[in-house]
């Protein structure tokens, strides 16, 4: 069964880092949670809050396992917007720079979060072209930007504690949250 979103830059084990014909490479897990923990989980283009989609995948389930007897539109694999409103414009992705079809970089220093509706307005238009049409400036708040924001990556490890409940990639995701943050402690940021 499909696990993940079908534009998600998903993961295998290994970087590749040589084009090869037209595919687009994976992203490894690993280098996408360092990329989101670096921007502090904001778009870099909007500068609005992102959230992990699997995070809200937990959160429906723990509603449905409560019983609680009404929909909730937190989490559709394809983030519809009438399935997963907050997933349709909040979504974390994992956006080229450079864009690929036009020979980006395939490298972690060519990779920025990006919420789902800026990665897919964004498509393939230089990121210069995309700022100034799209984006405008960072909105200069008055207490800065939140230090502790996560995209949910909490309740994602919280509730999901279950290896049983979760789909092999949530599994690894998991398992890429726990690397980076243990790597974090240890370094004591
Ligand atoms: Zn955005």
């Amino acid at each position: 069964m499909q696990d993940e979103p079908i534009f998600a830059l998903d993961a295998g084990s290994a970087a590749p880092t040589v084009r090869k014909g037209n595919a687009r490479p994976a992203v490894p897990k690993d280098v996408q949670v360092r990329v989101y923990f670096r921007d502090g989980w904001l778009c870099r283009y909007c500068h609005r809050p992102v959230v992990f989609a699997p995070a809200l995948k937990t959160l429906a389930k723990l509603v449905a396992d409560a019983e609680y007897p009404r929909a909730v539109a937190y989490y559709n694999l394809n983030y519809r917007s009438d399935l997963a409103p907050l997933l349709d414009y909040q979504a974390a992705t994992i956006d080229h720079v450079e864009p690929w079809s036009k020979d980006g970089e395939h490298g972690e220093g060519n990779y920025v979060t990006a919420c789902n509706k800026c990665n897919m307005k964004k498509s393939n238009r230089s990121p210069k072209a995309f700022a100034d049409e799209e984006c405008g400036k960072p909105v200069k708040g008055k207490y800065g930007p939140p230090k502790d924001w996560d995209g949910f990556v909490s309740v994602f490890l919280v509730l999901g504690k279950d290896p049983g409940a979760l789909a092999a990639s949530e599994r690894d995701w998991r398992k890429a949250f726990e690397r980076y943050l243990a790597e974090r402690d240890a370094i004591g940021r």
